[in-house]
């Protein structure tokens, strides 16, 4: 994804922008590895192979977000980003 698409992605949930981007791996102005948070709803959203994957609720892969989740944590807990946007705060 290249990184100036930040300007114009809105979350597909609740429509809030521009979304946070944490890149994890970069080539040139492009995102390989990332991940897209919604600070309004709190939903992220994965770039897998310079693909920002934003999907709606109901066709998630369940499996694919843990599988990124477990890949990349460390970003997740370092930019505060939750694993389930369900999750509350205690
Ligand atoms: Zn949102």
């Amino acid at each position: 994804m290249r990184k100036k698409l930040i300007d114009i992605l809105a979350c597909p949930m609740c429509g809030h922008y521009p979304l946070k981007l944490v890149a994890i791996q970069e080539n040139d102005d492009k995102v390989v590895q990332g991940i897209l948070h919604c600070q309004n709803c709190g939903r992220w959203y994965p770039i897998r192979d310079e693909i920002a994957v934003m999907l709606p609720d109901n066709m998630r892969d369940q499996k694919k977000d843990d599988e990124f989740y477990a890949s990349y944590e460390k970003y997740f807990k370092e930019n505060g980003i939750p694993r389930s946007w369900q999750a509350t705060e205690k």
